[in-house]
């Protein structure tokens, strides 16, 4: 398809019209049926039109869709009491989006330095990781250190370093007492799904305490159940400072939202942050209704169990084609198969589409796939079959 006249062409001409979706399957105006193993990018977690989250957000729309947020907002308030119950104490603030999410965690890093130094613009450098990706605002952009994210709107903003991810000893160089925050992904996403070991993590922690930095994970994609965990890092153990979350939050209706532990919650103020739709009555109940569904359906003991044998069959296609397959990363339900050839992930993106499997493309030679955390293995063993195929057809 060309480009559509009236839209900016800051996406590429899309494949097809998405007009609905069932499950873990989107369909075309022609009526033909996708796999969506990209889920949006790892956003209808419990898939597309799931009855419960309907009906929750159908009753909503109907009883209160918008309030601000100089009222209080019941749906919003549930939502935060079971985020904390999820995480720890601490407190939680809404927005509508990863970037948002990140942008708010960026101020209070700098509020956290403040307080240390306390002097403003002392302390407000940010530790991130090689090939993050952490959203496209300036704050977003100036923590993803790409030259496809960055270039052409620089200058960033000031105060952004980077580390190599699961090398302590490259953040341990950086960590100085310019430092308010270090802030990485625990399994990086759009970069080609490079998760944090645990021991890393672990390493982080002990320098972060150690140097007064706060330690801040961004779990937009990765989080929500994603990787068969309710946040990534929950299987390491570690305990991080404040978390951004969005994507899967809201099951496809945008929020995003931010956890902040007791010690730095009180960091905003009255006057500090703001916004005029983040944890809308709407976007709560949408949010709500996910974390329903995931409890009801057991949704992370499902995706720890089933990705077991997806994976192993997904290693089999690794094993089958080694010309073209060079292994594959990830956890639970977020598994990227990296390819031998860089950039030969966006042939497969189209190939594989065109035998009716959504996947997305991540860093230069990954395809990601992020089914909903509803996929069954007879879904999962699908797009197994699918992706046979499709490197069938590349020999
Ligand atoms: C997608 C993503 C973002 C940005 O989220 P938006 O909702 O697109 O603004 C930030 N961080 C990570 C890890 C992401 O995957």
């Amino acid at each position: 398809m060309e480009h559509y006249k009236t839209l900016m062409k800051n996406y590429g001409p899309p494949a097809f019209n998405a007009v609905r979706g069932e499950g873990v399957y989107v369909y075309d105006e022609s009526g033909k049926r996708y796999l969506d193993f990209g889920s949006g990018i790892a956003v209808t977690s419990v898939g597309h039109s799931h009855p419960k989250w309907v009906q929750a957000v159908q009753e909503q729309a109907a009883t209160l869709t918008h309030c601000s947020n100089l009222y209080g907002i019941p749906a919003q308030q549930k939502l935060a009491d079971r985020l904390v119950a999820q995480t720890g104490p601490g407190r939680v603030l809404f927005c509508n989006s990863g970037a948002e999410a990140n942008e708010a965690l960026i101020k209070l890093a700098r509020l956290h330095g403040k307080n240390i130094s306390g002097e403003e613009g002392k302390r407000f450098t940010l530790v991130a990781a090689q090939h993050a990706f952490h959203g496209r605002t300036f704050g977003g952009m100036s923590a993803t250190p790409q030259e496809k994210i960055q270039g052409g709107f620089r200058p960033m903003l000031e105060g952004f370093k980077f580390g190599e991810l699961n090398n302590i000893e490259s953040f341990d160089k950086l960590v100085d007492d310019s430092v308010a925050a270090v802030f990485v992904e625990t399994i990086q996403g759009e970069g080609g799904i490079f998760p944090c070991e645990d021991s890393f993590l672990h390493e982080l922690r002990a320098l972060c305490t150690e140097r007064k930095a706060m330690l801040i994970l961004d779990e937009v994609q990765c989080g929500i159940g994603r990787s068969g965990y309710f946040f990534a890092f929950d299987k390491s153990g570690v305990k991080p400072d404040a978390i951004g979350m969005a994507k899967g939050l809201g099951g496809g209706f945008p929020i995003g939202a931010i956890w902040v532990s007791e010690p730095y919650a009180e960091l905003f103020q009255p006057g500090s942050h703001g916004t005029t739709f983040g944890g809308s009555p709407l976007a709560s109940a949408a949010a709500n209704a996910v974390l329903d569904i995931i409890e009801e359906e057991q949704l992370l003991e499902s995706v720890t169990s089933k990705s077991v044998i997806w994976h192993e069959a997904l290693q089999g296609l690794v094993e089958k084609y080694p010309q073209h397959i060079a292994g594959m990363r990830g956890a639970g339900y977020m598994v990227g198969l990296v390819l031998k050839q860089e950039g030969a992930n966006l042939a497969l993106t189209t190939a594989a589409r065109d035998k009716r499997l959504l996947v997305v493309p991540a860093g230069h030679n990954v395809i990601r796939l992020l089914p909903a955390l509803t996929a069954t293995l007879k879904e999962l063993a699908e797009s197994v079959r699918i992706l046979d195929e499709t490197f069938t057809g590349l020999n």
